[in-house]
């Protein structure tokens, strides 16, 4: 294993430190501090040993766990992170089931508050139907799971098209400026089929090498923003005239085109 000291990248959100680091094959894993509260928040936990590398590396103590979805490469290691101490797992009430023992249950319609900060949960289905995202106004700061990746989102396990065309259109309406941590390192197979369906749009020929230079020093693609997705996430895109032209359905309801343009990805 890499030593925690370099492969930790901290982006400074406001009150809110975020630390990324890589999890499993392409997992990322991420902890959350607030600067006032001294809180840190595990974001789901795919692997605890590097989870805890990361943490004494840090010197933080974890706090909580804010679950996704139920998938394995989520949430295998909140055993033995709970076992650290007092850790409450926080995740979706109406997938309650399935997660792990939960301490705090969240609702999309229920404000929820990470120390003084309001997090926003919202209700993204389609990758699971029970997924939710994290959401953290003020900061601006998406943990979109498995929903949202850069140029990419996530494959239609549970849900369907139409639902998956919904939660992305509610990351949209978040501000330009929201700083996006996603759940894996998919970034190079997704900027290779974003190309296949708007060949000619120069931000995404820009971002394609700007993550070719990354990726080729060992840096990782996350955080993006949702702007830079906005202008290069052909799935967020699907109601631009470019991607349905791109896919002959132009005039086509939008979550119809964003089917096809999952279809052709599931298919590539
Ligand atoms: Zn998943």
């Amino acid at each position: 294993m890499a030593k925690a000291s370099e492969i930790i990248r901290m982006t400074a959100c406001g009150p809110l430190d975020v630390a990324t680091f890589p999890c499993r094959s392409d997992n990322y894993g991420y902890l959350m501090r607030d600067k006032d509260s001294g809180l840190v928040a595990a974001i789901d936990a795919p692997e605890a040993a590097q989870t805890e590398a990361a943490l004494d590396h840090l010197g933080w103590t974890l706090t909580h766990i804010l679950l996704t979805h139920h998938h394995t490469d989520h949430v295998e290691g909140v055993a033995d992170l709970r076992g650290r101490g007092d850790v409450a797992v926080v995740g979706a009430r109406a997938d309650a089931a399935r997660l792990p023992r939960l301490d705090i249950e969240v609702m999309p319609e229920k404000a929820w508050s990470f120390g003084n900060h309001p997090v926003v949960i919202l209700d993204t289905p389609g990758h699971t139907v029970g997924q939710i995202n994290y959401f953290l106004p003020g900061p601006n700061v998406l943990f979109s799971g498995d929903t949202l990746f850069a140029m990419g989102c996530g494959r239609l396990f549970e849900g369907t098209a139409a639902q998956m065309w919904g939660s992305l259109a509610a990351i949209k309406e978040l501000p330009d400026d929201t700083t996006i941590f996603f759940g894996h390192e998919y970034t190079a197979a997704n900027g290779d089929f974003a190309l296949d369906i708007e060949p000619g749009n120069p931000d995404l020929l820009e971002r394609i090498e700007a993550v070719t230079e990354t990726l080729g020093k060992g840096g990782y693609t996350a955080p993006t923003t949702l702007a830079l997705e906005k202008k290069t996430n052909p799935f967020l895109r699907a109601d631009q005239v470019a991607v349905a032209r791109a896919v002959d359905m132009v005039g086509a309801d939008p979550a119809i085109v964003f089917a096809e343009v999952r279809r052709r990805k599931d298919n590539k």
